[in-house]
This record gives C-alpha cells, sequence and structure tokens, in this order.
C-alpha cells in the first residue's frame, strides 16, 4: 500500500511517499516559496533504486492548491515518478504541531475532527492552519484516500498532571487550554522506539531520555516506553537555547520588553522566536557556523556553545531525578546526529549519572544507529537518525 505523508507549511509542502508497510520511499521532496513570485521544487524518486532521479526546478505556485497538484504531476511523471494514478495513493498522512489535549493518538480525519482541529488552532497559529490547508487539498485531490492526521504534541499526552499543568490559576488551564504541551512528539516516539529495538530491550519497560537538537531542540524524559516529562511547554519556545528561539527565560523578561522598551506583543514574539537562541547570541543559527567561530576562539561562540550544552545537561539531570532508572541517552536530529563535539560535551562530567562517552565510537562517521558509550557506562548512549516522515506513514498504515 502507498502512504504520501505531507508538512504543510505556511508556503511550502514536505512530502514523502511511502510504500508500506516494509517503509520503503518510492520518492521524496519540497515545494517551496508558495505563493511568491517564484516557487521552487526538489524531487528525489526512486529514492532506493539505481535509477534514482533528482529534480530541481523553478514553477510559479499560487496557492496550496497548485503545490499539491505539481507534487502530484511529479508523482505521475512516467520519466520520474512511482505512480500510474493518483488512485495507487490509498491513505496520505499529515504532521499536523498541535493537537491540544483533545488529540492523543493519530486520528482519521472525520468531518468532526476538522472541526475540532479549527477550534484548537488558536494554539499555534502559525502552524496549525497550514496543516489544515494541506488536509483539505489533499481531500479534494485523494478522494479515495483515507487522511490521517498525525500530531507533534500527541506522544507527550501520556504526562502525568504535575509535569504538563503550570502554577498559574485553574481556570486559566479549564478555559483556555494553558498548559505545556511539548512537540517534536514524532521524532521522540520514532527514535526511542528504534532505539529500544536496537537494544533487544521491550519498549514496555524501557527508560530513556531523548535530544532532538535541530534548528529547534528538545528533550524527553520517557519511562516504560512513554513520555513523563518533555522540555517546550504551550508553545515550542520554552526548553532548551535553540537556532534562533530562547528556550527557557524568566517570564519577567516579557514585562520588562513590554513596560520599559514598549515593545509589542507581536515585536516580542518576533524577538523570542526569531532573533534569541545561537542567533541572538552570535548573529547566525546555524550551529555548524557558530561551533566554526567557537574553534577561532569567539567569545559571543564560546559563551554560546556553553549555553546550549549547559543548559541541555540541567534537563539530563532533571530527568534522570525524575526517572529514577535510566536505560539510554539519545541523541538525534541535525546537530544530535552529526556533532560528535556536542554530544561529547553534553555527557562530558555525567559519569556520575552512569554516563560515559566512548570518544573513538563517538567520532566514527558511520550512519545509523549506533552506541557511542565506553564500556564502563552504565547508561546507553546512542544516537539514533530520526525519521518523522516514516513514523507518520507506521502511524497513518497502523490505523488502516
Ligand atoms: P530542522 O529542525 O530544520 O529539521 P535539522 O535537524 O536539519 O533541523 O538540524 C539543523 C541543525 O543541524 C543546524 O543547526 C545545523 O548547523 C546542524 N548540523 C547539521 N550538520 C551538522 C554537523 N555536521 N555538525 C554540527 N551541526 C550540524
Amino acid at each position: 500500500m502507498k502512504v504520501l505523508v505531507l508538512n504543510t507549511g505556511s508556503s511550502s509542502i514536505k512530502f514523502q511517499l511511502f510504500e508500506m508497510p516494509d517503509g520503503r520511499v518510492l520518492a521524496r521532496g519540497v515545494v517551496e516559496r508558495i505563493g511568491e513570485e517564484m516557487g521552487h521544487i526538489t524531487y528525489q524518486g526512486g529514492v532506493e533504486y539505481q535509477e534514482a532521479t533528482q529534480l530541481d526546478y523553478d514553477v510559479a505556485i499560487a496557492d496550496h492548491n497548485q503545490g499539491l497538484d505539481e507534487i502530484i504531476k511529479v508523482l505521475l511523471d512516467q520519466q520520474h515518478g512511482p505512480i500510474n494514478s493518483t488512485d495507487e495513493i490509498q491513505a496520505v498522512g499529515h504532521r499536523i504541531v498541535h493537537g491540544g489535549d483533545k488529540f492523543t493518538l493519530p486520528t482519521i480525519i472525520e468531518p468532526t475532527v476538522f472541526d475540532e482541529l479549527k477550534k484548537i488552532s488558536y494554539l499555534a497559529p502559525l502552524h496549525n492552519p497550514a496543516g489544515m490547508i494541506g488536509i483539505a487539498v489533499a481531500q479534494e485531490t485523494f478522494k479515495g484516500a483515507i487522511q490521517v492526521a498525525v500530531f507533534d504534541t500527541a506522544f507527550h499526552q501520556t504526562m502525568p498532571d504535575f509535569a504538563y499543568r503550570y502554577a498559574i490559576p485553574e481556570s486559566l488551564y479549564q478555559q483556555h487550554g494553558l498548559r505545556a504541551y511539548g512537540f517534536h512528539g514524532t521524532s521522540h516516539q520514532y527514535v526511542v522506539k528504534a532505539g529500544a529495538t536496537f537494544l533487544h530491550r521491550p519498549l514496555e519497560s524501557f527508560n530513556a531520555i531523548t535530544i532532538h537538537l535541530g534548528n529547534g531542540c528538545s528533550m524527553a524524559a520517557i519511562r516504560n516506553g512513554q513520555c513523563i516529562d518533555t522540555s517546550m511547554g504551550l508553545t515550542p519556545l520554552g526548553g532548551l537555547v535553540m537556532g534562533t528561539r530562547s528556550g527557557d527565560i524568566d517570564p519577567s523578561l516579557l514585562l520588562f520588553l513590554g513596560e520599559h522598551l514598549d515593545m509589542s506583543f507581536k515585536e516580542i514574539d518576533q524577538l523570542l522566536n526569531k532573533e534569541s537562541g545561537l542567533k541572538g547570541l552570535t548573529g547566525t543559527n546555524d550551529l555548524r557556523s557558530v561551533l566554526d567561530k567557537y574553534h577561532q576562539n569567539d567569545r559571543h561562540a564560546i559563551l554560546a556553545i556553553e549555553m546550549y550544552v549547559y543548559r541541555i545537561k540541567k534537563y539530563i539531570g532533571a530527568y534522570m531525578a525524575a526517572l529514577g532508572a535510566l536505560n539510554a541517552l539519545i541523541f538525534t536530529a541535525g546537530v544530535g546526529e552529526n556533532s560528535s563535539f556536542i554530544r561529547e560535551k553534553v555527557c562530558d562530567g555525567l559519569q556520575v549519572l552512569g554516563i560515559e562517552v566512548d570518544t573513538a565510537a563517538n567520532t566514527q562517521r558511520t550512519g545509523g544507529i549506533r552506541r557511542i558509550n565506553s564500556s564502563n557506562s552504565r547508561v546507553a548512549v546512542m544516537i539514533v537518525p530520526t525519521n518523522e516522515e516514516l513514523e507518520i506513514a507506521q502511524q497513518t498504515f497502523g490505523l488502516l
């Protein structure tokens, strides 16, 4: 069965077509700059075959409808596409950022679900509306296919109330849903499952701390395969120092920005989401560039890296205390999978917690899932490449 996974943003649609249940990738790509003067498409077909093709071209794309049309065009292309008819696609899995506390599992999108999604859109005004456009255009195009929503927040819905509630009046939670939800759930779920399988441990008795370090960064504490705490909160702004986001700050800082610097809510939002984190500290949000500057002894980069690493360490300590016992510490995403330097620095001095990295294993440049802990380490330290699209495809397929 062919499952199409769509990740629709405000001006882009990322897509991957899978053959399920084996998870083979038939095609993947991204349509970008929707609504701009000129759009752009990047496409890889036959990804896992000898005759793989790569396409990269400009085409004007007025809206998401046309964006999806372009995706279909290339998927149906006689030379490059893996399908002959859209009917071959039997299910579409949509990445939806926020599921509120209503959606704890992947969900088939019935009309009532669409209405519920509309109601909680205010929780993720930058992300959910785009995801819903993706659903609407896919419903129109793939009339016979089952549409499934997979939520970034769902995996974290097993957190206990004392972890997800904020110490603010109860009415704000009851009436407005103000609580921590957590994000990157699909990634945390994928890597913890893959990590347990790799170690031949049943997920039901597997404790892990997962560290997703991409442009956005988050961590999760996982007991017996279920999330009990995570670093992001009501929105993806909380927790770790990220590419452009501040992570945790004293909330009074917002009051100061408003009262003393006359900043509007919009400006504060822009400052904390887009101009803070590594970018705010060093001028660049790309960790590779920050590391280059660090190695040239740039004092801003040194401070930024120290803060980035220190924040992760603090969460490891906190999650160790919350979990009591730990089987694995799992690094994933762009930085987690690729930077031996950051992994080494994060684990440095954590012997007291049973965490010890083997330098040779850590710096070896092999792909795939691997262990990088020393033989003395009580905890398995691992790199598990994330694959959110495959997780969405599996969850979509699982529902059918
Ligand atoms: P996104 O959150 O957009 O999916 P990624 O998971 O691709 O992001 O991660 C992007 C981050 O990974 C960037 O900060 C980039 O600098 C960093 N990164 C990628 N490769 C390396 C590397 N070899 N060393 C250090 N950082 C890396």
